[in-house]
């Protein structure tokens, strides 16, 4: 029993090694993580005080419709109740859009590198993908992009800023994007790091919904809401995209405590943006640093820096690796001699500093 024929051709997701394992595996006590872009801040503390005094009702199914979130929601970004789904993490979503829209003889346009589920998840509904190299610095290649849309063409994917390699492109590009984009392909603009754009790099794409019926912007609590353990995040859309994609949503397909905890979590924007602050001010002395030490990096609007590397990114992730810093090697991203560094706090990214001022001087 193997599946279907395309499954033969794709391996399930290699997650990178678990805390724990690495304490025991190097003999380590403190160990800091940066590898997967969540937030060193962890997550506000009125979610976990709320949800101390919360009485759930585990027997009971969770509300499908995820009421009070979607009002909360709605009411802050001043969008109407039928133009919002929510999935299991944006990832969910993702899985949806591939199910919704891809037909056989379908393809799907996208840039390398960039997160790769939208690859995974297209394959999977049969689609052929065409993937337009970022530029230089990361940036995703909107004309050549537009240039490779045909009849034929279900889903272009767009990160913004770009995961793995930070670049955010500007509004302007995204509009005339959206100009010359023939109505019937779905543009998916992926904002998974969208609370961390400094305000002159807002898209303010969800005022975009009418004027462009054919656009979707995903967005989590994962990352800077710091609720990655919980799994939820959402799509804005037109209310006929939405109505779409809930014919497939499973109908519970996220769970009562993460719809309460990310409820309380957009009520305290202030950890927001003390999140938003931090990450900046830390990115910026990261950069300064990698200048003096003469290494390179991608241009960043997010929370991780890509780095370029002298040597392979796997010689620079084992060296890191051993005094307790994980970071992601390009080389499993498809960039080799790069590292994707999450920005941590201050006190670790001064140690991180050492250690690769160390790993230079090594290196000589
Ligand atoms: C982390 C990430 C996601 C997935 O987030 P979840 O909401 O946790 O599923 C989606 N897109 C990009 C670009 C990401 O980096």
């Amino acid at each position: 029993m193997q599946g279907k024929d395309i499954l033969k051709q794709l391996s399930p997701y290699k997650q990178g090694k678990q805390t724990k394992d690495i304490q025991i595996d190097y003999q380590l006590d403190y160990i800091v993580k940066l590898a997967s872009n969540e937030n060193p801040y962890g997550y506000s503390k009125q979610v976990s005080e709320a949800l101390k005094a919360e009485n759930f009702d585990f027997h009971i199914y969770p509300d499908g419709y995820t009421s009070d979130l979607r009002t909360a929601l709605t009411r802050k970004l001043n969008i109407d109740e039928t133009e919002i789904i929510f999935g299991s993490g944006s990832e969910e979503i993702i899985q949806l859009l591939c199910r919704s829209f891809i037909v056989p003889g379908s393809n799907v346009v996208m840039a390398t590198p960039t997160f790769p589920q939208y690859k995974h998840y297209s394959l999977i509904e049969g689609a052929e993908i065409k993937e337009i190299p970022t530029d230089e610095e990361g940036y995703h290649q909107l004309d050549k992009m537009l240039a490779t849309i045909d009849d034929h063409t279900a889903i272009v994917w767009l990160c913004t800023p770009n995961n793995p390699t930070g670049a955010a492109f500007s509004k302007d590009a995204f509009t005339s994007f959206l100009d010359q984009c023939p109505k019937e392909v779905l543009v998916v603009l992926d904002e998974a790091y969208y609370e961390y754009l400094q305000p002159d790099k807002e898209l303010n794409a969800l005022q975009l919904r009418n004027t462009y019926s054919n656009v979707i912007v995903l967005r989590t609590f994962s990352k800077a809401y710091g609720l990655a353990g919980l799994r939820i995040g959402y799509g804005i859309a037109n209310a006929s995209i939405i109505e779409t994609l809930d014919k497939v949503r499973g109908p519970f397909n996220t769970n009562a405590v993460a719809q309460k905890a990310a409820s309380y979590a957009l009520e305290d924007q202030k950890f927001i943006q003390h999140t938003n602050q931090e990450n900046y001010k830390n990115l910026i002395e990261f950069q300064r640093f990698l200048e003096k030490l003469g290494w390179g990096y991608y241009d960043s609007e997010a929370n991780f820096l890509l780095v370029k590397t002298p040597t392979s990114g796997v010689k620079v992730y084992e060296y890191l690796i051993r005094f307790g810093f994980i970071v992601r090697p390009g080389e499993l991203l498809g960039i080799p001699k790069t590292i994707r560094v999450t920005i941590g706090k201050e006190k670790d990214m001064k140690k991180l500093q050492k250690v690769l001022e160390q790993f230079d001087h090594e290196l000589g």
